[in-house]
């Protein structure tokens, strides 16, 4: 079973374009990945009839590797080092630890005008806003919509800082694409494989959350669907599970997950505490943990007024408690050898 097949650093084009042309006479595509030191080339499809030494015997392939598991394109044997995801002028991934804040959901201009500048001076590197909202009663509020989706642009545009928003459903992908600089897939929507492939053909970075009721194995193999479409940019993203406990917090924050995935996975991973916990005061404590945990980012909710929010008020931190959260962080950051 030949899943990714290693050319050797001195392999010429020539030998690269036999290896590929051999995959693709059996009816595979390909997934390319020219590394500083090597070319490593993975087969997409179900590769279980194809035997290793068929490609074992071309010149310039150094090794042939079986992925036995659902997911190879997500996993550390295709991809060693860790991937890199470049927002602009931000890059995610590797030494970085990356910040993601801002309201539940859009309001008003005045209510995310407010929340971006303050949490871009406190250090936050990306702007958060729900614009389209996934509700779990049909009666709550379910976001501005494409009106909020202006107003993010705005201010995308105002204080020069990317933004990301959540997208519900495969139609709504290209307009959200118009603003938002990274798509987030919320974690009711992982299992919605149609929104992944979709997401799969686009050319800009997915933030996808884990469903509250999934097991590590099938978060990865969901993330491969996107990755299989062509699209590398995938972050995963810890937001807590269900489990017996609800009284004292809103989900489990799995933490072990961290760990777990990048030992798995070469994809930046973030973990959200504001939807793992659901309270503003345990934000500060599992942040810190998630950074000690190796987690690349965090994503977090601020609201100016969280007891006038529309969502998610408390589980949100004020601007001001936001501001020193990002002091208080520090410690761990530097003690992890990351830069914020
Ligand atoms: C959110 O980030 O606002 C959100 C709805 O998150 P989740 O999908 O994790 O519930
Ligand atoms: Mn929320």
């Amino acid at each position: 079973m030949a899943d990714i097949i290693i050319m050797s650093p001195a392999a010429t084009k020539k030998e690269i374009d036999t290896v590929i042309k051999k995959i693709k006479s059996h009816g595979f595509d390909i997934n390319y990945s020219k590394g500083t030191e090597k070319t490593i080339i993975g087969l997409i499809g179900d590769t279980r009839g194809v035997p290793d030494e068929v490609f074992k015997v071309l010149p310039g392939v150094a090794n042939v590797i079986s992925i036995l598991k659902e997911y190879k394109l997500a996993s550390r044997e295709f991809r060693p080092s860790d991937t890199i995801i470049n927002v602009g002028k931000i890059q995610i991934g590797g030494k970085n630890l990356t910040i993601i804040a801002g309201p539940c959901s859009i309001e008003s201009k005045q209510q995310l005008l407010k929340t971006a500048g303050a949490i871009q001076a406190a250090g936050a590197k990306i702007l958060r806003g729900g614009a389209f909202k996934p509700r779990t009663s049909p009666y709550s509020f379910d976001g501005l919509g494409f009106e909020g989706l202006q107003i993010l642009r705005e201010a995308k545009r105002k204080f020069n800082i990317p933004v990301i928003t959540e997208v519900l459903s495969p139609e709504e992908v290209d307009g959200v694409l118009e603003i938002a600089d990274i798509l987030q897939i919320g974690t009711r929507n992982m299992f919605n494989y149609r929104l992944l492939q979709k997401v799969g053909r686009v050319r800009k970075p997915v933030l996808l959350k884990r469903a509250f009721s999934a097991t590590i194995s099938e978060f990865l193999s969901c993330t491969e669907y996107i990755l299989k479409g062509g699209n590398n940019e995938v972050i995963l993203c810890e937001r807590g599970i269900r489990t017996f406990d609800t009284h004292f917090t809103r989900n489990t924050l799995d933490l072990s997950a961290v760990p777990v995935l990048k030992k798995e996975t070469h994809l930046p991973v973030f973990v959200d505490p504001s939807h793992g916990t659901g309270r503003r005061d345990l934000i500060l404590p599992m942040s810190k943990a998630a950074i000690a945990a190796g987690a690349d980012g965090l994503i977090i909710e601020v609201h100016p007024k969280p007891e006038e929010a529309l969502s998610d008020g408390l589980q949100s931190l004020t601007i001001e408690m936001f501001t020193s959260f990002m002091e208080e962080i520090k410690p761990v950051v530097r003690a992890m050898d990351k830069k914020l």
